[in-house]
Parts: structure tokens; sequence; C-alpha cells
């Protein structure tokens, strides 16, 4: 059995961000060489996501509006863990989108749905955060 680990940072310039990151884990697919497996996409913080859904624009701001309306970042005063940082909202959104994915490998593509692509939801950015991709397979 092969294994491949990859880190990949990424900087959102805003709070929020959904990025479709497909492309970079084909590219991590195509650097291992490996044909058959599995696939491990998660973040590296408990205040981000990596999920699979459709890239879809109206979709993401419905992520959006939701999200706010069950974990809504203001006013930060109403959660216990604000004090030490504001990012409460954030560590619950998470929660609610999950920490990783799974795809399978099949004959060096992600065996994926008609419209799955893989995100990652970034829900206190601004800062440098890394992802991990881990393949494991022939
Ligand atoms: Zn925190």
């Amino acid at each position: 059995m092969k294994s491949y680990r990859k880190e990949i940072t990424f900087h959102t310039k805003t709070r929020r961000a959904y990025l479709n990151i497909t492309h970079e884990v084909e590219k991590c697919i195509n650097e291992s060489g490996i044909k058959e497996g599995l696939v491990l996409v998660n973040p590296m913080h408990i205040t981000s996501s990596i999920f699979i859904n459709d890239d879809e624009a109206g979709l993401h701001n419905d992520f959006e509006v939701w999200l706010e309306k069950i974990a809504p970042e203001k006013p930060h005063s109403q959660y216990r863990h604000n004090g030490y940082e504001d990012n409460a909202d954030a560590h619950l959104k998470r929660q609610i989108m999950g920490r990783e994915v799974v795809v399978a490998l099949t004959n060096g593509k992600l065996d994926f749905g008609t419209w799955e692509q893989i995100f990652y939801g970034e829900f206190d950015g601004m800062r440098p955060k890394r992802i991990l991709v881990k393949i494991i397979g022939e």
C-alpha cells in the first residue's frame, strides 16, 4: 500500500468564505500516483470545515444565511467562549458543516456523484490556515 500526505495553506480575505478545492485535491492525487484507494481531506483547525456539495453561488449564500440564523456571529457577548477570542460562532458553524470528507479514488479519479465538489468552509479567516490531504491505496 502507498500513502501520500500534503498540507495546503489557505488565507481568505474575509472572515467567512467557501472555496471549491476539488482541483487542489486532484493535483494531490496526480502527485501521489495512487489510482485506487481513499482520499481524506480535513482542516487542521477547529473553526473551518471540509464538506461536499454543489458549486452553486446561490446555495453558498443560503449556507451563509442559514448558519448565521443558527449561530450568529454577533453579539459576541452571547457566547461564553468569547472573551478569549471572538470566534465562538465559527466553532459552532464548523460543528454543523463537519470536519472532513473521505472520497473513493477509482482509476485515478475522485469517484463522485454528478454534482459533488469538495469545499473548504472558512468561518474565522483572514489568517493562514492549513488543510490536510491524505491518500492511501495502490
Ligand atoms: Zn475559539
